[in-house]
């Protein structure tokens, strides 16, 4: 499931659009979920936001709980970034171009 930080989000619409499921929308030109039980976690909304107001809450296997799943997108890569309780960090850089490789 995703979270947004009310105080980062700037209320550009831009994961209101392209939400897959029409799950988001905004209230006081704040982005918020209507019902987190209904994401599936497709990160397409984390993926866009331009201010890294959304983060995808990691399972206690994957990140340790807690943890949550950043993204920072750029023309030419995407890069994933884990954020663990005790601020450790970690990136995983995907090349854009290389990507259908895998
Ligand atoms: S993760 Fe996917 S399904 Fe869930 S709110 Fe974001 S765009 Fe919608
Ligand atoms: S994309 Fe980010 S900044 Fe824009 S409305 Fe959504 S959460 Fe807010």
């Amino acid at each position: 499931m995703i979270s947004i930080d009310e105080k980062i989000c700037v209320g550009c619409g831009q994961c209101v659009d392209i939400c897959p499921g029409n799950l988001l929308e905004l209230k006081n030109s704040v982005a918020r979920i209507r019902d987190v039980r209904d994401c599936w976690g497709c990160c397409a909304c984390v993926k866009i936001c331009p201010k890294n107001a959304i983060a995808y809450q990691l399972s206690a296997d994957l990140g340790g709980t807690g943890a949550k799943l950043f993204a920072h997108d750029s023309p030419t890569k995407l890069t994933w970034q884990i954020l663990k309780t005790d601020g450790e960090k970690t990136f995983l850089e995907v090349d854009k171009h290389q990507a259908n490789k895998f």
